[in-house]
């Protein structure tokens, strides 16, 4: 293959690609982009794409830093890229007799909406449009491409109002008593063209742009201006995405699909993106161009027989209509899975018969067919399974692992559509996106009814449960980005007709305004009136499968914060290997125990709180036992009282008058115990161990009931727990001395009253600064450190979690913290904190336990932290512990 020589490539910006030439070394996509990186990949594994060249991101960067300005340089490269398409297309641009046209794409690392729209058909003018008819011997093209370009190039270049030139074209279909585009004639074509040139003097003050250099230069700024576009700057706000990547611009000779019959423009995935079935899956248009599929103008045929005749639909699919291209392209479909050794996303169009391809990329996927994508190629042999654990994104597997629609529960349908986006939502309507934010952040569940979408609406798509739309296939916006963002989505109901600016739809007769409760549900199409229960999702299968795979490489352990047997049962089902944090004070909240949880609070003395706690006891120790039962043979890990005190008191009349009546004390006198229990700053109050160390008893009748109930276990199952008993909020060693006394003199008593002995722990929570410090000292004590990162991040930071909504907004947008510290650790602070401790914690005691709870657990940066530092398990809600899996095995296999 001919390749330029690499010469200095740093102030060289156009990179040739097609007719045996690739100077870009098949695809630096950090260079390239993306689409550029690609389109050179396919054409050097010999794929046919039409020629062109790609104008590297690095010149966007530096149009910016140079005040929006090209380079001489640039223009002299610009014309070597096209002196390279003229050469292979043997047509010249700008020739009157038979021009060549070219088309201006846009095309970042990754794919990113709100980037200038491509402009197709560029090179066309009043007298290259002659040209192109005579040449072609199709005038009805000709006009048809003129009228198109100078549509695309008024909205996306000039920016003018595309409402306007839309309007045109209805009137001219209308005029003529047509429905579709493809019935208007060469003469009706022309006509429009002129009514389009006429708009444009209107609304730009000049003329068409008639030289085809300028409309060239013209394009390609449009492309780097929309780099700093909003809609660009929201979506990369939305996804990550740094300002200083640049897009790079990509010029291709146009091929046509709108030549006739034998013609056509398409969509593709080589295996289905909603459910990742190994089919091929797309759809496709005859005698259409561009994004005339996706943009739902006629509604798209099918790709495959078998996809037609699932759907009940008439129109031929491109397998039985163009037979022979067909095969071509389910050849190039499976050559670039084994190339790219991904599910790919490709555009191609036919120009008279034969196949042009246009772009590949890795295709998004749903959850669902991201993990069977990933389970079949690894079975497939094209990927290892190693591989397979790094394609899925743990924090995706969260849709798998939420409800779908119960199929027995009564569903009132109303209308339906297309399958768009799997899963099952509920809430209410809204008709626009900023409505829809607004609603989501006031904590409603919103369900976003839009004709179509488009980038505009992201935000709104971004905040709501589901996502319905009347037009679009499968492959429309909606589809698209809901399926990337995990939103269900039904797309394309016909039937629906929408009145935006009235806040409401009609469909079958009845009318359903903003604010009334839908339901839809995206593996079926359906839409349905209020809402559907729903059932619990299957964990067997392709998910089984690869977590199995991510529990054969992963080293750290995954336990549960679980405190109820339902949670401890869930937990388990979805694969804890333990209890990492049970949170004993939940279980005081219980309407039959808070009376005396309460008594205990308020009683006067170590008699009267002993008296209440016997109470207690009993219950305690039955939670204690069912928990240890279905967690038999595994840890767990019990945090002993922890909160303040005064978040159990009574606030009402009556709640104080029930108190007073168990105890016998008048409710007057609890009163005033009440209000002297009152806290200026509770979360820095008389809490965790500081309970324990001034009410010993309390500690001494939990961990009474702990060792009951596990002996009593170890007994009936034959299947000891195994016991670790938490103190939390310690500061100091001299405190969980104090307190390991209290629970191992508990023990000692069960011990001898039962005659049976078990091995249990005793270790601490490190949540304090002053604890991360001396975790050295504290190890001389302690048998574990289970580090309370939210605790531990609200006194290292000095934020308090409840109230730092108001300004975490502003600093994360600042980029003092990279994330809201409470949801993923604040590695460089916080970090620093756990991995001094368990330094120290390690140096005094080498087989020391550690591990973490807390919200980070299931967060897979915090997860790759503790894989980082030698942690021995994380602790995460239950229906995160298959994320805390997989995300455990992907940093285990991080290099
Ligand atoms: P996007 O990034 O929005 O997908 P593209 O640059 O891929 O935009 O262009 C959109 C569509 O325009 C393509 O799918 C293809 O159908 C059409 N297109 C782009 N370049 C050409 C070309 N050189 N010849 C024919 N059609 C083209
Ligand atoms: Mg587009
Ligand atoms: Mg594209």
């Amino acid at each position: 293959m001919a390749s330029l020589p690499k010469t200095d490539t740093s102030d060289r910006y156009v990179y040739r690609f097609g007719g045996g030439v690739s100077d870009g070394g098949q695809g630096d996509k950090n260079l390239l982009g993306g689409k550029g990186a690609n389109l050179d990949g396919m054409a050097s594994i010999g794929l046919p794409v039409p020629p062109g060249f790609t104008i590297s991101t690095a010149m966007c960067t530096r149009y910016y830093d140079e005040g929006g300005q090209f380079p001489q340089s640039l223009r002299d490269e610009v014309a070597t890229g096209i002196a390279h398409i003229e050469g292979i297309t043997g047509k010249s641009f700008g020739d009157e007799a038979d021009p060549l046209l070219v088309s201006v794409r846009s095309g970042a690392r990754t794919s990113m909406p709100g980037m200038m729209d491509t402009v197709l058909n560029l090179g066309l003018n009043d007298r290259t449009v002659e040209g192109l008819a005579q040449a072609s011997g199709d005038a009805r093209f000709a006009w048809d491409s003129y009228r198109r370009f100078i549509q695309m190039y008024a909205d996306v270049v000039l920016e003018l109002d595309h409402g306007a030139f839309e309007e045109a074209l209805e009137i001219a279909k209308e005029d003529k008593g047509f429905h579709l585009d493809t019935d208007l004639t060469s003469e009706d074509l022309e006509a429009l063209v002129d009514r389009y040139k006429a708009l444009v003097e209107q609304q730009w003050g000049k003329p068409f742009p008639q030289d085809v250099h300028d409309q060239l230069w013209g394009a390609v700024g449009a492309v780097f201006g929309s780099w700093q576009s909003e809609r660009a700057k929201v979506y990369r706000r939305l996804h990550d995405i740094p300002g200083s990547w640049g897009t790079a611009v990509n010029v291709q000779a146009m091929v046509f699909g709108n030549m006739g019959e034998t013609s056509a423009t398409g969509v593709a995935f080589t295996r289905d993106p909603s459910t990742g079935e190994r089919a091929y899956y797309g759809e496709f248009l005859i005698n259409a161009q561009g994004e005339d599929v996706v943009a739902g103008i006629r509604t798209p045929q099918y790709l495959t027989l078998a996809a037609r005749e699932r759907a009940g639909a008439k129109a031929a699919s491109m397998q039985e209509a163009m037979p022979a291209v067909y095969d071509e392209l389910a050849k190039v479909f499976d050559l670039l899975e084994t190339h790219y050794r991904d599910m790919q996303d490709i555009e191609f169009t036919v120009q008279q018969g034969k196949l042009w391809m246009l772009q590949t990329r890795a295709g998004k996927r749903t959850a669902k067919a991201a993990l069977k994508i990933a389970v079949d190629m690894a079975n497939e042999g094209l990927i290892t399974r190693e591989e397979a654990i790094g394609r899925v994104d743990p924090a995706a597997l969260d849709q798998l692992l939420h409800p779908t629609l119960d199929p027995k529960a009564p569903r009132d349908v109303i209308a339906k559509g297309l399958p768009a986006s799997p899963g099952a939502a509920s809430g209410k309507a809204v008709f626009d996106a900023d409505s829809a934010e607004r609603m989501a952040a006031a904590g409603e569940a919103v369900i976003l009814v839009r004709v179509e979408t488009s980038p505009e609406d992201i935000h709104g798509m971004h905040a709501a449960r589901g996502i319905l739309t009347a037009r679009g296939g499968m492959t429309s916006h909606a589809a698209v980005v809901a399926r990337g963002m995990g939103r269900p989505c039904v797309s394309g109901v016909g039937s629906l007709a929408i009145d935006a600016r009235a806040k409401l739809f009609r469909v079958g007769g009845r009318e359903v305004t903003a604010g009334d409760i839908l339901t839809i549900d995206g593996a079926t199409g359906e839409v349905m009136l209020g809402e559907v229960a729903t059932v619990q999702p299957e964990l067997a299968g392709d998910f089984g499968v690869l977590m199995e795979w991510a529990d054969g490489v992963r080293r750290l352990k995954v336990r549960a914060n679980a405190e109820t047997p339902l949670d401890c049962r869930t937990a388990r089902q979805f694969g804890a290997e333990g209890v990492g944090l049970c949170r004993t004070e939940h279980m005081f909240f219980d309407a039959g125990r808070i009376t005396s949880v309460r008594q205990m609070i308020l009683a006067e003395d170590e008699k009267g709180r002993r008296a209440a706690l016997e109470k207690l006891l009993p219950e305690q120790r039955s939670d204690f036992a069912e928990i240890f039962e279905i967690m038999a043979g595994l840890p767990v890990t019990i945090r002993l009282l922890d909160p303040p005190l005064h978040e159990f008191l009574p606030h009402e009349e009556g709640e104080f008058a029930e108190v007073a009546a168990a105890t016998g004390i008048d409710v007057e006198k609890l009163k005033r115990r009440a209000a002297e229990l009152h806290e200026f700053n509770p979360m820095l109050g008389h809490r965790g161990c500081r309970l324990g160390v001034t009410y010993p008893e309390i500690y001494e009748i939990q961990a009474r009931a702990i060792f009951e109930a596990a002996v009593a276990v170890a007994n009936k199952t034959g299947d000891a727990p195994i016991p670790e008993v938490m103190v939390p909020l310690v500061a100091t060693r001299r405190e969980l001395e104090l307190m390991k006394a209290v629970i191992d003199k508990a023990a000692e008593a069960v011990f001898a009253e039962t005659g049976t002995r078990l091995e249990y722990l005793v270790g601490t929570m490190i949540e304090l600064p002053r604890a991360a410090l001396k975790a050295g000292e504290i190890a001389e004590v302690g048998a574990f450190f289970s580090f309370g990162t939210n605790d531990l991040t609200q006194t290292a930071l000095g934020v308090s979690r409840d109230d730092a909504a108001r300004f975490l907004g502003v600093y994360v947008e600042q980029g003092i913290y990279a994330k809201d510290p409470f949801v993923s650790l604040d590695i460089e602070g916080v970090g620093e904190l756990i991995q001094l401790a368990a330094e120290r914690g390690r140096k005094t005691r080498p087989d020391i336990k550690l591990g973490i709870c807390g919200e980070h657990g299931g967060d897979p940066a915090s997860i790759a932290f503790c894989e980082a530092i030698g942690l021995d398990y994380v602790s995460a809600s239950p229906y995160r512990v298959p994320i805390a899996r997989l995300a455990a095995a992907q940093a285990a296999l991080k290099p």
